[in-house]
């Protein structure tokens, strides 16, 4: 019998997930919460006004409602114990617990896990004195380096310091200062590392890992990697700068090692596992660990997915992903421009009118949007939405993508005109490709 899911989030990860599912003759319907206009009302898609803080709460609602699995977009809830809560209530949810969800929500925690079980990353040292961390700038033998506070601070929280004195502010604003709240109680002080960054998730069943292909997000505003640290500008899937080779090495030396050591270390991890890795000179390191689908990553990774997202869901759930190879669209690549709100990430307005949405002929995920009283879509959001595009070629991709962007208008859009610039140079480099914007 089909079943109802409950997808928990409102970005264009969600919308990703939502329509993924929907294409299951598993499920049913698939509800969105709280969901944003392009979840509202399409095909078997739909918002749901539950609230998704109180997991008593959500737990009755979802029995109520014949729920049969919940999947949980964001690090928050997880973090906050969601699938420990409703699994503890006698409902399915996907993703980790908040036990395993510390490889995020505490990077002095991944820190530590990763030496403990040799998973290379850069050399780090965590404080909780602000003092102490300075001293340690002060005397470190590495030039660059990189102030994090260790809780979750909405991807944020992250200084890479162009020198001492920056590394040396860094702290006393994350610590002394406050700026991302408790989050910034404990700071980690590493290393920086140079190289590509690339993001390479999997599934993972507390045993078996399968790696889905390799992704690179754009964090930074605007073209050329410029301006500030955004929640990610665009996505691009797979990444032809990472051989199979240095897959399977990342396969083996960090996902496959994460997952064995979480269970020895008695928090099994069932989920999705993001590591964001950098390739150095000396091979692939870890920067940072997450918990979740990375969000544009989601929105190229979806439309690859050949296998049904439920039924992965499903054997995830179910320790069963040795013996049901998860699939994904051969001779393909996908390409996804985040649109934002001017001013993003800092503020902006809201309420703004889009236009040429239902003109697209391809895939348009929304993240900031709402529907508006008596009809149409509007900004409520930095994030507005995504245009994805998958066609054979990287190339081909975005050219599509980006030709979608331009019948899509709102007041003081924002977006990137460069995504894929490393694929780019990497392919016209080893190829001898040319190409034209
Ligand atoms: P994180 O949340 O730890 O991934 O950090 C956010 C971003 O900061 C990463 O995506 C990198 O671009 C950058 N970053 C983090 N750690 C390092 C590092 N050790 N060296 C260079 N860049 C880093």
């Amino acid at each position: 019998m089909a079943e109802r899911v409950l997808v928990i989030g409102s970005g264009g990860r969600e919308h990703a997930l939502a329509w993924k599912l929907a294409q299951s003759p598993h499920v049913q319907q698939v509800l969105v919460a709280p969901g944003n206009a392009g979840t509202a009302n399409s095909g078997k898609i739909s918002n749901s006004a539950v609230s998704v803080n109180n997991h008593s709460i959500l737990a009755q609602y979802c029995k109520d409602h014949n729920v049969g699995l919940v999947v949980v977009g964001p690090e928050v809830p997880l973090a906050a114990g969601i699938v420990d809560d409703l699994t503890a209530a006698g409902v399915t949810c996907f993703g980790p617990s908040a036990k395993a969800a510390q490889l995020e929500a505490s990077k002095s925690f991944s820190k530590s896990f990763m030496d403990r079980h040799n998973i290379p990353t850069a050399r780090w040292s965590s404080f909780t004195d602000p003092q102490d961390a300075c001293k340690y700038i002060q005397d470190a033998e590495f030039p660059a380096l990189v102030v994090k506070a260790s809780g979750l601070a909405a991807g944020k929280g992250v200084v890479v310091a162009r020198d001492k004195d920056e590394a040396r502010k860094a702290v006393l604003d994350i610590m002394k200062d406050k700026a991302f709240g408790s989050a910034g109680e404990t700071v980690v002080v590493e290393e920086q590392l140079e190289g590509e960054e690339v993001s390479c998730l999997c599934f993972s069943d507390g045993i078996t890992v399968s790696p889905m292909p390799p992704a690179q997000d754009h964090k930074r505003l605007l073209d050329g990697d410029q301006g500030p640290n955004t929640g990610g500008m665009g996505a691009y899937c797979p990444t032809p700068q990472v051989s199979e080779e240095v897959l399977q090495e990342i396969k083996r030396s960090v996902l496959q090692k994460t997952v064995d050591g979480m269970r020895e270390e008695g928090t099994p991890y069932v989920g999705v596992l993001y590591a964001g890795v950098m390739l150095t000179k000396q091979g692939p390191k870890v920067l940072e660990f997450n918990c979740r689908f990375g969000d544009p990553e989601c929105q190229v990774l979806m439309p690859l997915l050949k296998s049904d997202l439920y039924e992965v869901l499903k054997n995830t759930l179910q320790a069963d992903l040795s013996s049901s190879p998860v699939q994904w669209l051969e001779n393909s690549a996908a390409v996804t421009v985040v649109m934002a709100s001017g001013g993003y990430p800092a503020s902006y307005k809201k309420g703004l009118e889009i236009t040429g949405v239902s003109e697209m002929g391809i895939q348009v995920f929304h993240a900031g949007t709402a529907l508006k009283e008596g009809g149409g879509v509007i900004t409520s959001g930095g994030r507005v939405l995504t245009v994805t595009a998958v066609r054979p070629t990287l190339e081909s991709a975005l050219c599509s993508a980006n030709e979608g962007v331009a019948v899509i208008s709102f007041p003081d859009a924002v977006y990137r005109r460069d995504i894929g610039h490393h694929a780019i140079t990497y392919l016209t480099r080893t190829r001898g490709l040319t190409y034209k914007d």
